[in-house]
């Protein structure tokens, strides 16, 4: 799932943010839960906005 361009990888708890590019020139951040069954994944166009949904995260996995 992760693209070979991820960079800038952090984790919060379960939550690992990092940010990417998609290849046609624009930068994403993502958000995405490594809890096994949980699924949550988010993409964001902010640093910031990634790393709060990752720091805002319940998980229930
Ligand atoms: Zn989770």
């Amino acid at each position: 799932m992760r693209p070979n361009r991820f960079y800038n990888v952090i984790r919060v708890g379960p939550v690992e943010v990092g940010t990417y590019n998609n290849g046609r020139g624009k930068t994403k951040h993502t958000a995405a839960c490594t809890a096994p069954g949980c699924g949550f994944s988010t993409e964001h166009r902010d640093r910031s906005a990634a790393e709060l949904a990752a720091r805002t995260h319940r998980c229930n996995a």
